[in-house]
């Protein structure tokens, strides 16, 4: 709450119209934020136009590249006490009700995003006109931080659009474009540049002398009706309940916001804005609006700037790029480094397979001019950047090269030696496996400080996570140009230290097993599945597997058991295992043949698929079962313990990088803000005590990592251990 309050934040200039120019410029600051400096310029813009006669009216509008972008997350983060929150809301709304109360139109100009607290102050406005411009979104995106729209939004946005239309926005903080905003009624009009939409703001203000807000007006009424009608009673009456059974009660904010406008939509304005304040403060105050504004916030941000990457080395860029193999994976990249501006060779053994890589590219660049995301010029210039070849040759000049063949030592080594014969003495070999040691795959190259892991996820074109894998021999400038490379493509890199699945397939693996491993011992295959979901993950374990194939995860299971009993370190096999095994053995290998512990319909979707009836005979469910809540807590207990073991060995680097690494990258529950911000909310004395009574119980998978035993001992957290 020390962020200094300057009036510089808002500069006004009266026009010789009469009119005042409100234009909105957060000093030191690359965005608008609303918090206290923004809103004390707004303050003295309100008081300017309430207190001199000359002023007719008030245009808001921002000198930065969007409008405004939302709250400011930095002041938020520092509120340990319910009260902060609910004092910064009402200021906010004191602020906003007097702008639009003092009897004069005040209109915001939009030139670019109105988002979260940006778009609430802009709803405070008589009225709205934006650029017509495709990439601008207006949203309430705050859920998508266990937050809700605290500035009033829960209260005019209904009044606005009607109660189930602002739900839809709110609840699940969908962004809208111009277009769809202008249909909703949000905006009056749409402007083709900056002077044209400063222009009919200022003509709106001079054609309304005495503009008033809706919800001011004597006779108002809601669109669509208030919560007394029959069509709302209905709608709250199941809203919750379903908004519960997607959110699986994870996200109070999303009830909350539910409330809001039920509870508001019985009270006059001011009366209902206090109320969201009440419910804005429980969520600003609640463990998961915690968890996720420090590590989709705070974490992230420290990941992109570069935490993980060396310092002192210059930053470069790819011009060429090399991908080896035209499969799913090599065709992604090829796609992803070609929209990014990047000369990409694609080969493969035949051309004909090259050219099928290329084809998954037009195929996806085919969807996004359909949908309005791409032109047809800008598809066919990000193809012809991509050439399919056999010829190593071709590959000569390129910067960067990553090989995604077959996941197969010997095939590898082989393109490794290929590809070094050709490349300059600067260009750095990246390899895209998901399971073979970086180290192991340095051995083929004769220069194993330019080699390096670059681990996408499936499907490329969605997953925005890529794992940078650091050999023994990996040099700080390859790392440097492999992170670079990464942010060239817009993907977020972790940096990772090499080991045996890396981090995000050694710690997601712990799931799927502990899943499995439960059928073994008699759980009821549903409750199984509802216990992923309950947790919070994307997808159940069992359905999961089905995905991943159960004769990939064997293979990589036979494949690591023979690795490490050559290295003379037998490892125990886990007990979810023989289950695997035997499926296998029936055929049963997952959703690519239709059957694993699915029975799978054949297309697209899945949607239909079935728990396999025959699953009762091998594994006969046990007359007693668990309570819901062991189950929860082993499949989320197996994950974050692999992560602390992680960052004890040193396969993890940071803290930061192990949670946005499993949000990012397999789907970690995002409320509980990551794998190891699992444990550090709960305090890791408190998961060392319940890890040691689920090993008692399951085995000694669970005893905790012998890191969170020495901070439990030591009476601290794991940011003490990564500091
Ligand atoms: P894929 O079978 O779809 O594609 C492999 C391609 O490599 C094929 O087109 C094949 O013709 C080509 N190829 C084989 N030998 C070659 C050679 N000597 N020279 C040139 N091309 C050759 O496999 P994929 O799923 O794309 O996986 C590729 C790599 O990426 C593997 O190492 C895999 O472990 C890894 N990976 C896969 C996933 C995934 O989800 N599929 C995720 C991350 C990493």
């Amino acid at each position: 709450m020390n962020t200094p309050v300057t009036q510089a934040a808002v500069a006004l200039e009266l026009g010789a119209d009469g009119i005042l120019m409100a234009t909105m410029d957060l000093p030191g600051r690359p965005m608008n934020v609303v918090g206290p400096a923004l809103m004390a310029g707004i303050a003295a813009a309100a008081d300017h136009l309430a207190g001199d006669p000359a002023v007719l009216g008030l245009v808001l509008t921002s000198a930065k590249a969007d409008f405004c972008a939302g709250g400011d997350l930095d002041e938020m983060y520092t509120w340990t006490r319910p009260e902060q929150p609910f004092e910064a809301s009402m200021a906010m709304k004191r602020v906003l009700r007097r702008l639009e109360t003092c009897g004069r139109p005040v209109v915001a100009a939009l030139n670019g995003h109105a988002l979260g607290g940006g778009l609430e102050i802009a709803l405070a406005c008589h009225a709205r006109f934006a650029l017509d411009d495709a990439r601008l979104k207006l949203g309430q995106p705050e859920v998508k931080l266990g937050l809700l729209p605290g500035g009033g939004g829960t209260q005019r946005l209904p009044r606005l659009v009607g109660q189930q239309q602002a739900l839809q926005l709110m609840a699940e903080g969908t962004e809208i474009g111009v277009q769809r905003a202008q249909a909703l009624g949000l905006l009056a009009g749409l402007a083709a540049d900056r002077e044209a939409l400063l222009a009919q703001a200022r003509a709106w203000c001079l054609a309304h002398p005495k503009a008033q807000q809706p919800w001011d007006a004597p006779k108002f009424r809601w669109p669509g009706g208030d919560s007394r009608t029959p069509a709302a009673l209905q709608m709250f009456s199941l809203a919750p309940s379903m908004a519960s059974a997607k959110s699986q009660g994870n996200y109070p904010a999303v009830t909350h916001i539910l409330s809001c406008v039920f509870e508001g939509g019985l009270l006059g304005f001011d009366a209902a804005c206090e109320l969201e304040s009440r419910y804005f403060a429980a969520c600003a105050m609640s463990r998961q609006s915690k968890n996720m504004i420090g590590t989709l916030w705070f974490q992230l941000n420290a990941v992109k700037k570069g935490a993980s990457r060396p310092a002192g080395v210059p930053r470069s860029s790819v011009r060429k790029l090399g991908v080896l193999g035209a499969g799913m994976m090599g065709a992604g990249i090829a796609h992803a480094a070609a929209q990014a501006g990047i000369e990409v060779v694609l080969l493969d053994t035949a051309q004909q397979a090259a050219e099928r890589g290329r084809e998954h590219a037009r195929a996806l660049l085919d969807k996004a001019v359909a949908k309005g995301r791409r032109t047809a010029a800008q598809r066919e210039a990000t193809l012809a950047r991509i050439t399919p070849t056999t010829d190593f040759a071709l590959l000569a000049g390129c910067e960067l090269v990553i090989e995604a063949v077959f996941e197969d030592r010997a095939v590898k080594a082989e393109v490794t030696r290929r590809v070094e014969a050709v490349l300059g003495a600067d260009a750095v070999f990246a390899s895209n496996t998901s399971t073979l040691p970086i180290t192991g795959l340095a051995q083929a190259s004769v220069r194993p400080e330019q080699f390096i892991g670059l681990h996408f996820f499936s499907p490329v074109d969605r997953m925005p996570l890529v794992e940078i894998i650091v050999g023994a021999h990996t040099s700080a400038q390859t790392l440097a140009r492999g992170f670079d490379f990464v942010q060239q493509i817009g993907k977020t890199p972790i940096v990772v230290n090499d080991a045996r699945g890396f981090y995000t397939s050694r710690v997601f693996g712990t799931y799927v097993m502990e899943g499995v491993a439960m059928l073994a011992e008699g759980v009821h295959p549903r409750h199984v599945e509802a216990a992923g979901l309950q947790a919070g993950m994307p997808m159940p374990p069992l359905a999961l597997q089905d995905e991943v194939s159960l004769s990939l995860s064997l293979h990589v299971a036979e494949q690591t058991r023979k690795d490490l009993e050559a290295e003379g370190r037998p490892v125990a096999e886990h007990p979810g295992m023989a289950v695997i095994r035997r499926l296998c053995a029936l055929g049963r290998v997952g959703r690519k043949a239709g059957q694993g512990f699915y029975d799978w319909p054949a297309g697209e979707g899945g949607g239909d698929k079935r728990l396999w009836p025959g699953l009762a005979a091998e594994w006969p469910v046990a007359a007693v079962q668990p309570p819901q809540q062991e189950l929860v807590d082993r499949l989320m207990f197996a994950q974050a313990n692999e992560a602390a073991r992680c960052l004890g060995e040193g396969v993890l680097r940071s803290v930061a990088d192990g949670n946005v690494g499993a949000i990012l990258g397999w789907g970690f529950a995002p409320f509980e803000g990551g794998a190891l911000q699992y444990i550090e909310s709960r305090g890791v004395a408190a998961f060392v005590e319940r890890a040691r009574a689920l090993a008692a119980r399951h085995g000694p998978r669970f005893e905790p990592a012998p890191l969170l035993v020495r901070l439990a001992q030591q009476g601290k957290g794991l940011a003490d251990a990564a500091a």
